[in-house]
């Protein structure tokens, strides 16, 4: 059969009403927990210059070696036009704000934002191409105790979220030069195993050899295992950085692995890097993630500002929590039979809205007879039925109907509505 509508682009999803609610619950308790923190909400633009990214996050990584939605802008009138972006992810964006706006300098922010982000992959279970995610940036810290803070905060989400299987995983990047000369060993060592790595492996040997680390190949994962590790080479001062964040963890009681492979797939990063990962995802197991990036600023053109955040993706927290779906059915239906009734059930119907801020009304329109209405009204999944015809009219009542339950219907004065069901809808 041709298909005669026009189709969404691959792997960009249209979220249903059916996942709504299980969205902003997420969205809501996250929220929540940032408020608690005393974090900031930032909103971003969804595109920027095709450059800021490809500075920011590396020329040698994934996401923009094949995974940036770039495309030309119109041409201004000198016929110049600029390469765009959709962004790929938030943090680089937000550093572009808060160089921009002077929220850093001799500052300290603790900021979050929330939205899709665009990376053209392999749509999978998990993996999208236009996804969600909420991250958090704090900038202007540079010790271990706000790295700790950050990975309380997201500890406390999954608390109240009710996810318990997530295992979080540790490492320390060191500085620059740390992995400059960590790198010399690797280059050697995967130079020594060059026939055994994938392509994409062997091309980035001497572009960017920390990548192959972070490789989701099943073949060359024995050869990562026995690869040199970073933690080996950690310079006196990230060593006590990450020593003094494993000290308040383990004062906290927080469980962590450090996994001496971990790091990240974006250039920035430096020090503290971390990830939640569950198994219950497969090749999509990091719900979270994240790290310090204490030269970002100044390479985007600020002043030098210590920085560290994370992100999270809701599609995947949504995968994990699927079976926690929140109920939004409507309590009360609202039927209206004959002309007359409309206005009057349409007051009644804004009373009750007025007097119970929780219900969740749901109000014929349309028109009908009562059987077609009285149908609709069992189909919208709600508890109960309010019933308004000509006769109720004129006895100033309303006819109370149990949809749900094995109960007589009642017969109410209108006056007397908001105090029944105030028991039902009042928390
Ligand atoms: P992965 O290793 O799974 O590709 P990543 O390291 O590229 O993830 P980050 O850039 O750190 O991911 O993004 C943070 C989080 O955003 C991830 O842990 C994940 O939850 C989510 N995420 C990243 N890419 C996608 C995607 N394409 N679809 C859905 N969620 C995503
Ligand atoms: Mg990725």
């Amino acid at each position: 059969m041709s298909k005669k509508y026009i189709q969404a682009i691959k792997g960009m999803n249209d979220i249903l009403p059916i996942q709504t609610p299980l969205w902003q619950h997420i969205e809501e308790k996250i929220r929540h927990v940032l408020e608690a923190y005393s974090y900031q909400e930032i909103r971003l633009p969804l595109l920027e210059k095709t450059e800021l990214f490809s500075r920011a996050i590396g020329e040698v990584t994934d996401i923009v070696e094949k995974e940036m939605f770039t495309f030309l802008d119109r041409p201004d009138k000198h016929g110049k036009a600029d390469s765009l972006t959709l962004r790929p992810e938030g943090t680089v964006g937000c550093v572009r704000a808060g160089i921009e706006q002077g929220l850093f300098y001799n500052q300290i922010r603790r900021l979050w934002y929330m939205g899709p982000m665009f990376r053209h992959e392999n749509p999978q279970k998990g993996r999208y191409r236009q996804f969600y995610q909420i991250g958090a940036e704090v900038y202007g810290l540079s010790g271990p105790d706000i790295d700790a803070e950050i990975i309380l905060m997201t500890a406390r989400f999954w608390q109240h979220l009710g996810i318990n299987d997530l295992e979080l995983q540790i490492n320390s990047l060191g500085t620059a030069s740390t992995r400059a000369t960590y790198r010399e060993h690797l280059v050697k060592y995967f130079s020594d195993h060059h026939s055994e790595l994938d392509a994409d492996s062997q091309r980035r040997l001497h572009k960017n050899p920390l990548r192959i680390l972070d490789s989701k190949n099943p073949e060359i994962q024995a050869l990562i295992e026995a690869a040199p590790q970073l933690l080996d080479y950690l310079d006196e001062e990230s060593q006590a950085h990450f020593t003094g964040l494993k000290q308040l963890l383990d004062h906290i009681g927080i469980t962590y692995q450090v996994n001496p492979r971990l790091v990240r797939g974006l250039d920035y990063y430096n020090r503290t890097v971390f990830e939640w990962v569950t198994k219950s995802l497969g090749s999509q197991g990091t719900v979270c993630a994240g790290g310090r990036y204490d030269s970002l600023v100044e390479q985007q053109g600020g002043h030098s500002t210590p920085a560290i955040g994370f992100a999270m993706g809701i599609e995947r927290l949504a995968l994990l929590l699927s079976q926690n779906v929140p109920d939004n059915t409507p309590h009360i239906y609202l039927i209206m039979v004959g002309e007359k009734t409309i206005t009057q059930g349409f007051s009644l119907a804004e009373s009750l809205r007025d007097a119970l801020p929780k219900l969740r009304l749901l109000t014929h329109c349309g028109g009908g007879s009562f059987k077609s209405q009285f149908k609709r009204a069992d189909k919208s999944g709600a508890l109960m039925a309010l019933i308004l015809g000509e006769d109720e009219i004129a006895k100033q009542q309303v006819t109370l109907k149990y949809l749900r339950e094995k109960k007589p219907q009642i017969s109410l004065a209108q006056t007397e509505i908001v105090e029944y069901l105030s028991p039902f809808f009042s928390n």
